[in-house]
């Protein structure tokens, strides 16, 4: 069962789409659980948003993960 949501970071941006980080906040004690977003390596070394991570980065790894092998 999903406890958490997503909320934007109030100054911390994604180094991919320069909108707001998102930060996850639990819905029951609503203390926040994670704002650091994701790694955006390969892509840069900063930090993206949930949705880059899952339209940019994560494709991108698995491009280069197929070229390796
Ligand atoms: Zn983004």
């Amino acid at each position: 069962m999903k406890n958490y949501k997503y909320i934007k970071h109030k100054t911390k941006k994604c180094s991919i789409c320069k909108e707001a980080l998102d930060v996850m906040v639990s819905t029951e004690t609503k203390e926040i659980l994670w704002d650091q977003g994701n790694n955006a390596d390969p892509y840069n070394n900063g930090r993206c948003c949930e949705s880059c991570n899952m339209q940019v980065v994560l494709p991108l790894r698995i491009t280069l993960w197929r070229q390796n092998g």
